[in-house]
Protein backbone atom coordinates (compact mmCIF):
# COMPACT_ATOMS: atom_id res chain seq x y z
CA UNK A 1 0.00 0.00 0.00
CA UNK A 2 1.41 3.68 -0.58
CA UNK A 3 1.13 6.41 1.67
CA UNK A 4 -1.45 8.92 0.91
CA UNK A 5 -0.10 12.34 -0.17
CA UNK A 6 0.60 14.95 2.28
CA UNK A 7 -1.91 16.91 2.23
CA UNK A 8 0.00 20.32 1.86
CA UNK A 9 2.94 19.44 0.58
CA UNK A 10 5.06 18.77 -2.57
CA UNK A 11 7.52 16.10 -1.82
CA UNK A 12 10.34 18.95 -3.30
CA UNK A 13 9.64 20.84 -0.57
CA UNK A 14 10.39 18.24 2.62
CA UNK A 15 14.01 19.03 2.50
CA UNK A 16 14.26 22.85 2.19
CA UNK A 17 14.84 24.90 4.71
CA UNK A 18 12.24 27.51 3.64
CA UNK A 19 8.12 26.87 3.88
CA UNK A 20 7.92 28.83 0.80
CA UNK A 21 11.50 29.88 -0.92
CA UNK A 22 9.71 32.42 -3.33
CA UNK A 23 8.17 34.39 -0.45
CA UNK A 24 10.85 34.24 2.13
CA UNK A 25 13.77 35.35 0.00
CA UNK A 26 12.20 37.53 -2.58
CA UNK A 27 14.00 40.80 -3.82
CA UNK A 28 13.69 43.80 -1.73
CA UNK A 29 12.48 45.37 -4.47
CA UNK A 30 9.58 42.76 -4.83
CA UNK A 31 8.69 43.33 -1.74
CA UNK A 32 8.60 46.55 -1.64
CA UNK A 33 5.79 46.50 -4.76
CA UNK A 34 3.57 44.35 -2.96
CA UNK A 35 3.64 46.25 0.26
CA UNK A 36 2.92 49.62 -1.91
CA UNK A 37 -0.09 47.43 -3.50
CA UNK A 38 -1.70 45.79 -0.28
CA UNK A 39 -1.18 49.06 1.65
CA UNK A 40 -3.23 51.10 -1.02
CA UNK A 41 -6.07 48.14 -0.86
CA UNK A 42 -6.15 48.14 2.74
CA UNK A 43 -6.63 52.01 3.19
CA UNK A 44 -9.42 51.89 0.32
CA UNK A 45 -10.59 48.68 2.46
CA UNK A 46 -10.72 50.13 6.01
CA UNK A 47 -11.37 53.76 5.01
CA UNK A 48 -14.78 52.61 2.91
CA UNK A 49 -15.92 49.83 5.95
CA UNK A 50 -14.77 51.52 9.38
CA UNK A 51 -16.25 54.60 10.74
CA UNK A 52 -13.12 54.03 12.92
CA UNK A 53 -10.94 55.17 9.87
CA UNK A 54 -13.13 56.79 7.62
CA UNK A 55 -13.05 59.60 10.34
CA UNK A 56 -9.50 59.34 11.10
CA UNK A 57 -8.35 59.84 7.78
CA UNK A 58 -11.21 62.68 7.01
CA UNK A 59 -9.75 64.32 10.56
CA UNK A 60 -6.32 64.55 8.77
CA UNK A 61 -7.52 65.66 5.40
CA UNK A 62 -6.15 62.09 4.03
CA UNK A 63 -8.10 60.54 1.23
CA UNK A 64 -6.80 56.52 0.69
CA UNK A 65 -5.82 57.39 -2.87
CA UNK A 66 -3.02 60.19 -1.44
CA UNK A 67 -0.88 56.57 -0.85
CA UNK A 68 1.33 56.67 -3.36
CA UNK A 69 4.43 55.32 -1.44
CA UNK A 70 5.35 53.37 1.28
CA UNK A 71 6.43 56.81 2.69
CA UNK A 72 3.17 58.46 2.68
CA UNK A 73 2.30 55.57 4.58
CA UNK A 74 4.95 56.68 7.54
CA UNK A 75 4.77 60.54 6.99
CA UNK A 76 0.64 60.65 6.34
CA UNK A 77 -1.50 57.83 7.80
CA UNK A 78 -1.96 58.84 11.52
CA UNK A 79 -0.87 56.11 13.97
CA UNK A 80 -3.39 54.14 15.76
CA UNK A 81 -2.98 53.13 19.30
CA UNK A 82 -4.79 50.15 21.59
CA UNK A 83 -6.00 52.77 23.62
CA UNK A 84 -8.27 54.51 21.30
CA UNK A 85 -9.61 50.72 19.56
CA UNK A 86 -10.70 49.67 23.47
CA UNK A 87 -12.14 52.97 23.81
CA UNK A 88 -14.52 52.77 21.02
CA UNK A 89 -15.08 49.24 22.00
CA UNK A 90 -16.01 50.20 25.55
CA UNK A 91 -18.17 53.22 23.72
CA UNK A 92 -20.05 50.24 21.56
CA UNK A 93 -19.23 46.57 22.36
CA UNK A 94 -18.02 44.23 21.38
CA UNK A 95 -16.25 45.83 18.82
CA UNK A 96 -16.81 49.39 18.21
CA UNK A 97 -16.37 51.48 15.04
CA UNK A 98 -13.38 49.26 14.24
CA UNK A 99 -15.63 45.94 13.18
CA UNK A 100 -14.68 46.47 9.31
CA UNK A 101 -17.37 43.05 8.19
CA UNK A 102 -20.64 42.39 8.99
CA UNK A 103 -20.71 40.80 12.52
CA UNK A 104 -21.99 37.07 10.78
CA UNK A 105 -18.81 37.24 9.46
CA UNK A 106 -16.51 36.91 12.89
CA UNK A 107 -15.36 33.12 13.50
CA UNK A 108 -13.41 34.00 16.17
CA UNK A 109 -12.77 35.89 19.56
CA UNK A 110 -10.09 36.92 21.41
CA UNK A 111 -9.05 39.22 24.48
CA UNK A 112 -5.49 40.26 25.14
CA UNK A 113 -4.48 38.87 28.19
CA UNK A 114 -4.17 42.31 29.80
CA UNK A 115 -2.98 42.40 33.58
CA UNK A 116 -4.04 45.79 33.66
CA UNK A 117 -6.35 47.87 32.64
CA UNK A 118 -9.76 46.90 30.19
CA UNK A 119 -9.27 43.85 27.82
CA UNK A 120 -9.08 44.70 23.64
CA UNK A 121 -11.61 42.27 22.33
CA UNK A 122 -10.39 40.75 18.84
CA UNK A 123 -12.60 40.06 15.76
CA UNK A 124 -11.43 37.28 13.81
CA UNK A 125 -12.95 36.07 10.48
CA UNK A 126 -11.99 32.62 8.79
CA UNK A 127 -9.93 33.63 6.40
CA UNK A 128 -7.84 35.89 9.10
CA UNK A 129 -7.73 33.21 11.08
CA UNK A 130 -6.29 30.87 8.04
CA UNK A 131 -3.30 33.80 6.80
CA UNK A 132 -2.87 34.06 10.78
CA UNK A 133 -1.75 30.40 11.03
CA UNK A 134 0.43 30.47 7.93
CA UNK A 135 2.61 32.95 9.99
CA UNK A 136 3.39 29.82 12.52
CA UNK A 137 4.10 27.97 9.99
CA UNK A 138 6.54 29.49 8.69
CA UNK A 139 8.43 29.77 12.50
CA UNK A 140 7.71 25.69 12.69
CA UNK A 141 9.05 25.09 9.06
CA UNK A 142 12.11 27.03 9.93
CA UNK A 143 12.96 25.16 13.23
CA UNK A 144 12.58 21.96 11.59
CA UNK A 145 9.17 21.06 12.40
CA UNK A 146 7.63 18.54 9.65
CA UNK A 147 3.97 17.69 8.85
CA UNK A 148 4.65 14.12 10.84
CA UNK A 149 5.57 15.86 13.97
CA UNK A 150 2.84 15.64 17.15
CA UNK A 151 2.08 19.31 18.85
CA UNK A 152 1.64 19.28 22.23
CA UNK A 153 -0.12 22.37 23.65
CA UNK A 154 -0.06 23.26 27.25
CA UNK A 155 -2.25 25.13 26.92
CA UNK A 156 -6.09 26.32 28.88
CA UNK A 157 -7.54 27.18 25.72
CA UNK A 158 -8.43 30.85 27.16
CA UNK A 159 -8.91 33.73 24.94
CA UNK A 160 -5.46 34.05 24.42
CA UNK A 161 -4.70 34.34 20.70
CA UNK A 162 -1.30 33.56 20.65
CA UNK A 163 -1.97 29.50 20.58
CA UNK A 164 -5.53 29.60 19.42
CA UNK A 165 -3.42 31.48 16.38
CA UNK A 166 -0.79 27.91 16.69
CA UNK A 167 -3.55 26.23 16.74
CA UNK A 168 -4.38 27.56 13.10
CA UNK A 169 -0.64 26.85 11.95
CA UNK A 170 -1.09 23.22 13.33
CA UNK A 171 -3.71 22.74 11.17
CA UNK A 172 -2.09 24.83 8.16
CA UNK A 173 1.14 22.65 8.18
CA UNK A 174 -1.07 19.61 8.57
CA UNK A 175 0.78 18.04 12.29
CA UNK A 176 -1.17 16.10 14.59
CA UNK A 177 -2.32 18.14 17.32
CA UNK A 178 -2.92 16.95 21.16
CA UNK A 179 -4.67 19.44 23.96
CA UNK A 180 -3.15 19.71 27.53
CA UNK A 181 -6.63 21.52 27.63
CA UNK A 182 -6.86 22.36 31.60
CA UNK A 183 -5.01 19.70 32.92
CA UNK A 184 -2.29 20.72 35.98
CA UNK A 185 1.40 20.47 35.15
CA UNK A 186 1.71 16.99 36.86
CA UNK A 187 -1.27 16.07 33.94
CA UNK A 188 0.52 17.71 31.33
CA UNK A 189 3.79 15.71 32.38
CA UNK A 190 2.07 12.37 32.37
CA UNK A 191 0.28 12.72 29.16
CA UNK A 192 3.53 14.08 26.92
CA UNK A 193 4.94 10.58 28.60
CA UNK A 194 2.16 9.07 27.70
CA UNK A 195 0.90 10.37 24.46
CA UNK A 196 4.48 10.91 22.96
CA UNK A 197 4.25 14.42 21.47
CA UNK A 198 7.21 15.66 19.41
CA UNK A 199 6.78 19.52 19.98
CA UNK A 200 5.35 21.21 23.27
CA UNK A 201 4.13 24.28 22.48
CA UNK A 202 3.95 27.11 25.44
CA UNK A 203 5.08 29.88 27.07
CA UNK A 204 8.88 29.74 27.67
CA UNK A 205 8.42 29.95 31.35
CA UNK A 206 5.86 27.37 31.34
CA UNK A 207 8.02 25.44 29.54
CA UNK A 208 10.68 25.80 32.35
CA UNK A 209 8.12 25.34 35.42
CA UNK A 210 7.10 21.93 33.78
CA UNK A 211 10.56 21.04 33.57
CA UNK A 212 11.39 21.64 37.34
CA UNK A 213 7.75 20.04 38.45
CA UNK A 214 9.24 16.66 36.10
CA UNK A 215 12.39 17.14 37.92
CA UNK A 216 10.67 16.91 41.31
CA UNK A 217 8.50 13.96 40.55
CA UNK A 218 11.94 12.59 39.16
CA UNK A 219 11.67 12.87 35.64
CA UNK A 220 13.99 13.59 33.36
CA UNK A 221 12.09 15.46 30.38
CA UNK A 222 15.18 15.04 28.21
CA UNK A 223 14.95 11.73 27.40
CA UNK A 224 10.82 12.20 26.11
CA UNK A 225 9.85 12.45 22.77
CA UNK A 226 9.69 16.10 22.60
CA UNK A 227 12.25 17.48 19.81
CA UNK A 228 11.51 20.79 19.36
CA UNK A 229 9.63 23.35 21.75
CA UNK A 230 7.85 26.81 20.15
CA UNK A 231 7.06 29.53 21.92
CA UNK A 232 5.13 32.69 21.99
CA UNK A 233 3.75 35.05 24.64
CA UNK A 234 6.34 36.89 26.71
CA UNK A 235 10.39 37.22 25.84
CA UNK A 236 11.67 33.60 25.48
CA UNK A 237 14.80 31.88 23.19
CA UNK A 238 15.89 34.56 20.91
CA UNK A 239 15.29 37.81 23.57
CA UNK A 240 17.18 35.89 26.10
CA UNK A 241 19.97 33.53 25.66
CA UNK A 242 20.16 32.11 28.91
CA UNK A 243 16.40 31.00 28.86
CA UNK A 244 16.83 29.28 25.42
CA UNK A 245 19.95 27.08 26.97
CA UNK A 246 17.87 26.70 29.97
CA UNK A 247 14.47 25.26 27.98
CA UNK A 248 16.81 22.97 25.22
CA UNK A 249 18.74 21.42 28.37
CA UNK A 250 15.16 20.65 30.41
CA UNK A 251 13.74 19.26 27.29
CA UNK A 252 16.90 17.88 25.32
CA UNK A 253 15.19 19.62 22.68
CA UNK A 254 15.63 22.41 20.07
CA UNK A 255 13.72 25.63 21.24
CA UNK A 256 12.01 28.31 18.78
CA UNK A 257 10.23 31.44 19.32
CA UNK A 258 7.58 33.48 17.27
CA UNK A 259 6.87 37.24 18.09
CA UNK A 260 3.20 37.79 17.63
CA UNK A 261 0.49 40.37 18.74
CA UNK A 262 -2.48 38.87 18.84
CA UNK A 263 -4.60 42.16 17.23
CA UNK A 264 -2.23 42.07 14.22
CA UNK A 265 -0.80 38.53 13.26
CA UNK A 266 1.39 35.84 14.48
CA UNK A 267 3.82 38.55 12.81
CA UNK A 268 7.26 37.79 13.23
CA UNK A 269 8.38 34.14 13.45
CA UNK A 270 11.93 33.19 14.18
CA UNK A 271 14.74 32.77 11.90
CA UNK A 272 16.54 29.51 11.76
CA UNK A 273 19.77 31.00 13.18
CA UNK A 274 18.26 31.89 16.88
CA UNK A 275 18.99 35.21 16.84
CA UNK A 276 16.05 37.19 15.96
CA UNK A 277 12.94 36.85 14.30
CA UNK A 278 11.80 37.64 10.80
CA UNK A 279 8.69 39.56 10.02
CA UNK A 280 6.21 37.75 8.01
CA UNK A 281 6.36 40.66 4.87
CA UNK A 282 3.58 38.38 3.51
CA UNK A 283 0.98 39.58 6.04
CA UNK A 284 2.18 42.98 7.21
CA UNK A 285 4.50 46.18 6.73
CA UNK A 286 6.49 47.17 9.15
CA UNK A 287 8.63 50.12 9.93
CA UNK A 288 10.69 51.92 13.32
CA UNK A 289 9.69 54.88 14.55
CA UNK A 290 10.85 57.71 17.33
CA UNK A 291 8.24 56.89 19.72
CA UNK A 292 8.95 60.57 20.46
CA UNK A 293 9.39 62.69 17.16
CA UNK A 294 7.13 59.66 15.23
CA UNK A 295 10.51 60.31 12.73
CA UNK A 296 11.57 56.99 10.98
CA UNK A 297 14.51 55.43 12.95
CA UNK A 298 17.25 53.89 10.20
CA UNK A 299 18.08 50.28 10.24
CA UNK A 300 20.23 48.78 12.70
CA UNK A 301 18.74 51.61 15.21
CA UNK A 302 16.41 51.25 17.94
CA UNK A 303 12.82 51.88 17.81
CA UNK A 304 9.46 51.43 17.99
CA UNK A 305 7.70 48.67 15.80
CA UNK A 306 4.85 50.46 13.75
CA UNK A 307 2.91 47.66 11.90
CA UNK A 308 -0.14 47.52 9.12
CA UNK A 309 -1.63 44.02 8.70
CA UNK A 310 -3.06 42.62 5.60
CA UNK A 311 -4.58 39.63 7.22
CA UNK A 312 -7.30 41.43 9.54
CA UNK A 313 -10.43 42.19 7.65
CA UNK A 314 -12.23 42.18 10.69
CA UNK A 315 -10.39 44.71 12.43
CA UNK A 316 -7.94 46.24 10.21
CA UNK A 317 -5.12 48.17 11.57
CA UNK A 318 -2.87 50.79 9.81
CA UNK A 319 0.31 52.24 11.01
CA UNK A 320 -0.40 50.68 14.66
CA UNK A 321 2.08 50.79 17.18
CA UNK A 322 3.03 48.35 18.87
CA UNK A 323 5.37 49.88 21.80
CA UNK A 324 7.88 47.01 21.42
CA UNK A 325 10.62 48.45 20.76
CA UNK A 326 13.35 46.90 17.82
CA UNK A 327 16.44 46.84 16.36
CA UNK A 328 15.79 46.27 12.34
CA UNK A 329 18.11 44.29 9.79
CA UNK A 330 17.33 44.12 6.08
CA UNK A 331 19.25 40.77 5.70
CA UNK A 332 20.15 37.66 7.23
CA UNK A 333 22.51 35.17 6.86
CA UNK A 334 19.76 32.53 6.80
CA UNK A 335 18.91 33.55 3.58
CA UNK A 336 15.70 35.14 4.01
CA UNK A 337 15.18 38.71 2.78
CA UNK A 338 12.42 39.81 5.38
CA UNK A 339 13.39 42.16 7.84
CA UNK A 340 14.79 40.76 10.99
CA UNK A 341 14.04 42.31 14.40
CA UNK A 342 17.47 41.24 16.21
CA UNK A 343 16.91 40.03 19.26
CA UNK A 344 13.14 39.82 19.05
CA UNK A 345 11.84 42.79 20.98
CA UNK A 346 14.65 44.61 22.88
CA UNK A 347 12.24 46.65 25.36
CA UNK A 348 8.67 48.15 25.49
CA UNK A 349 8.38 51.80 25.25
CA UNK A 350 6.24 51.59 28.19
CA UNK A 351 9.16 49.40 30.39
CA UNK A 352 11.89 51.90 29.53
CA UNK A 353 12.28 53.92 32.63
CA UNK A 354 14.51 56.67 32.74
CA UNK A 355 16.70 55.99 36.32
CA UNK A 356 19.29 58.97 37.18
CA UNK A 357 19.41 59.81 33.74
CA UNK A 358 19.85 56.05 31.67
CA UNK A 359 17.25 54.48 29.72
CA UNK A 360 16.67 50.70 31.67
CA UNK A 361 14.90 48.47 29.30
CA UNK A 362 12.96 45.55 31.12
CA UNK A 363 14.75 43.05 28.59
CA UNK A 364 18.35 44.18 28.73
CA UNK A 365 17.55 43.71 32.68
CA UNK A 366 16.47 40.24 32.42
CA UNK A 367 19.38 39.50 29.91
CA UNK A 368 21.56 40.06 32.92
CA UNK A 369 19.69 38.11 35.95
CA UNK A 370 19.78 35.23 33.08
CA UNK A 371 23.38 35.03 33.12
CA UNK A 372 23.98 35.09 36.60
CA UNK A 373 24.32 31.79 38.16
CA UNK A 374 21.66 30.72 41.03
CA UNK A 375 19.42 33.15 40.20
CA UNK A 376 16.06 31.40 39.63
CA UNK A 377 13.77 32.19 36.65
CA UNK A 378 11.69 33.72 39.18
CA UNK A 379 12.23 37.53 39.49
CA UNK A 380 10.27 40.33 39.12
CA UNK A 381 11.12 44.05 38.16
CA UNK A 382 9.50 46.92 40.67
CA UNK A 383 9.20 50.60 39.32
CA UNK A 384 8.47 53.04 41.47
CA UNK A 385 8.57 56.75 41.83
CA UNK A 386 11.15 58.34 44.24
CA UNK A 387 11.37 61.64 44.97
CA UNK A 388 10.55 62.68 41.03
CA UNK A 389 12.47 59.81 39.59
CA UNK A 390 11.54 56.50 38.21
CA UNK A 391 13.27 53.62 40.43
CA UNK A 392 13.81 49.89 39.31
CA UNK A 393 14.02 47.03 41.94
CA UNK A 394 15.11 44.08 41.15
CA UNK A 395 13.36 41.06 43.45
CA UNK A 396 14.58 37.63 42.52
CA UNK A 397 14.28 33.99 44.15
CA UNK A 398 17.50 32.18 44.14
CA UNK A 399 17.48 28.50 43.00
CA UNK A 400 16.73 26.49 45.74
CA UNK A 401 20.29 24.69 46.12
CA UNK A 402 22.10 28.43 47.08
CA UNK A 403 22.51 28.19 51.04
CA UNK A 404 20.36 31.23 52.13
CA UNK A 405 23.90 32.69 54.27
CA UNK A 406 25.28 33.52 50.44
CA UNK A 407 21.89 35.47 48.69
CA UNK A 408 22.88 38.63 49.89
CA UNK A 409 26.23 38.08 47.75
CA UNK A 410 24.31 37.09 45.02
CA UNK A 411 22.40 40.30 44.94
CA UNK A 412 25.36 42.48 44.76
CA UNK A 413 26.79 40.16 42.34
CA UNK A 414 23.66 40.85 40.22
CA UNK A 415 23.99 44.43 40.90
CA UNK A 416 27.24 44.76 39.66
CA UNK A 417 26.82 43.23 36.81
CA UNK A 418 23.71 45.30 35.72
CA UNK A 419 26.00 48.35 37.24
CA UNK A 420 28.70 47.54 34.90
CA UNK A 421 26.15 47.02 31.75
CA UNK A 422 23.80 49.11 31.93
CA UNK A 423 25.77 52.12 34.00
CA UNK A 424 23.14 52.24 36.06
CA UNK A 425 22.72 50.96 40.09
CA UNK A 426 19.28 49.33 40.85
CA UNK A 427 18.30 47.62 43.93
CA UNK A 428 18.72 43.86 44.04
CA UNK A 429 16.52 42.13 46.80
CA UNK A 430 16.65 38.45 47.52
CA UNK A 431 12.77 37.00 48.16
CA UNK A 432 12.39 33.27 49.70
CA UNK A 433 12.57 30.63 46.86
CA UNK A 434 8.61 30.05 45.60
CA UNK A 435 7.63 33.15 47.33
CA UNK A 436 6.72 34.40 44.06
CA UNK A 437 3.75 34.10 42.15
CA UNK A 438 3.62 31.19 39.14
CA UNK A 439 1.76 31.87 35.97
CA UNK A 440 0.85 29.37 32.60
CA UNK A 441 0.31 31.86 30.13
CA UNK A 442 2.47 35.27 30.15
CA UNK A 443 4.67 35.95 33.67
CA UNK A 444 4.15 39.61 35.20
CA UNK A 445 7.51 40.27 35.40
CA UNK A 446 6.65 44.46 35.49
CA UNK A 447 5.50 45.40 38.61
CA UNK A 448 4.40 49.31 38.06
CA UNK A 449 3.67 50.83 41.74
CA UNK A 450 4.27 54.32 39.84
CA UNK A 451 1.33 56.89 40.48
CA UNK A 452 -1.38 56.10 37.81
CA UNK A 453 -0.63 59.03 35.39
CA UNK A 454 2.95 58.08 35.19
CA UNK A 455 1.76 54.94 33.08
CA UNK A 456 0.83 54.64 30.04
CA UNK A 457 -1.16 51.64 28.20
CA UNK A 458 1.15 48.89 29.46
CA UNK A 459 -0.55 45.21 27.92
CA UNK A 460 -0.41 43.92 24.68
ZN1 LIG B 1 17.35 34.75 9.38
Amino acid sequence: MTSPPLANLNSASMGSPFWNRLTETMPRAQLDKLHLQRVQALAHYAYENTPFYRKKFDNAGLKPSDIRSLDDLKRKVPITDKSEIIELQQQRPPYGDTLALPMDFVAHHCETSGTTGLPLAIPYSTYDSVRYGESWVYGFWGLGIRPSDTLYFAFGWGNFAGFWSAYWGARRLGCRVISGGGLDTKGHIEAILRMKPTVLISTPTFALRIAAVAAEMGVDLSKSSIKFTYHAGEPGPTALPGMRDQIEKAWGAKAGELLGIAEVDAMAPGCPLGDGVHVNEMNLYSWSMDPTSQDEVPDGEIGENIVTGYGNTAQPLLNYRTHDLVRRRSSCACGRTWSKLEGSVLGRTDFMVTVRGTNVYQTAVENILNEVEGISMHYELVLTHEEGNDAMTVRFEPEASIDPASWQQLASNAGDRIHKALHVRLKVVPVAPKSLPRFELKTKRIIDQRPKELRRALDR
